[in-house]
């Protein structure tokens, strides 16, 4: 499974819907200070449901839509798009591709989107769960990160294995299930 494509429109820099595409293997992004490269990481954790406004580097939710420049007017609303390959069938979704989309107006509200269909932030979880792609994935690796898994508390860094081993979804079953 890899990140086939991300899609953004009005998400902070990105005020033009562009459309990027990825090959299987390593792509890096290079570009001068200030281009736009983390936006595009902020943009994919965004997508995956990512509620934390600081660790989008803003100080408030609405910061993520494009807010305007000099000669181009504010837009109203984000929009992100991400694509996996899902031909090795990892998630069990019965497509090849898996499109996940989030978008956001300046009331504040998201609404997501699985393969176009309306969904619940819930559903895109549950379909993640113990694939390490969730925004709070192994596969996002920020700056930082390494050192924050190794001080974590025993506990939290349980939580990383678990998602590697793939027994998140069972515990989270067994905690809806026994939820009064
Ligand atoms: P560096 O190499 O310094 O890490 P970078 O390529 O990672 O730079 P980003 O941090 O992704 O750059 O982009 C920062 C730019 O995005 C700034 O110019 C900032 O003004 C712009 N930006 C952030 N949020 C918005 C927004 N809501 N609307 C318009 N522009 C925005
Ligand atoms: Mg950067």
């Amino acid at each position: 499974m890899y990140l086939k494509k991300v899609e953004l429109h009005g998400f902070k820099s990105f005020a033009n819907k562009i459309e990027m595409s990825f090959e299987k293997g390593v792509t890096a992004v290079v570009g001068p200070n200030g281009s736009g490269k983390s936006n595009i990481s902020d943009a994919i954790r965004w997508v995956l449901g990512e509620q934390s406004v600081k660790s989008l580097r803003g100080s408030k939710m609405e910061d993520v839509i494009f807010s305007g420049t000099s000669n181009r007017k504010a837009l109203g609303m984000a929009e992100v798009s991400l694509t996996l390959d899902n031909s090795s069938q990892m998630l069990p979704i019965d497509y090849e591709e898996v499109t996940i989309t989030r978008r956001m107006y300046r009331s504040g509200e998201s609404e997501y989107y699985l393969n176009k269909s309306n969904c619940r932030l819930k559903d895109i979880r549950e379909l993640l769960m113990d694939t390490g792609i969730g925004k709070d994935g192994y596969s996002i690796i920020g700056q930082g990160k390494i050192d924050e898994i190794l001080s974590s508390k025993s506990e939290d860094r349980r939580q990383l294995f678990e998602e590697a081993v793939g027994i998140v979804k069972y515990k989270h079953r067994k905690q809806e299930a026994t939820k009064k």
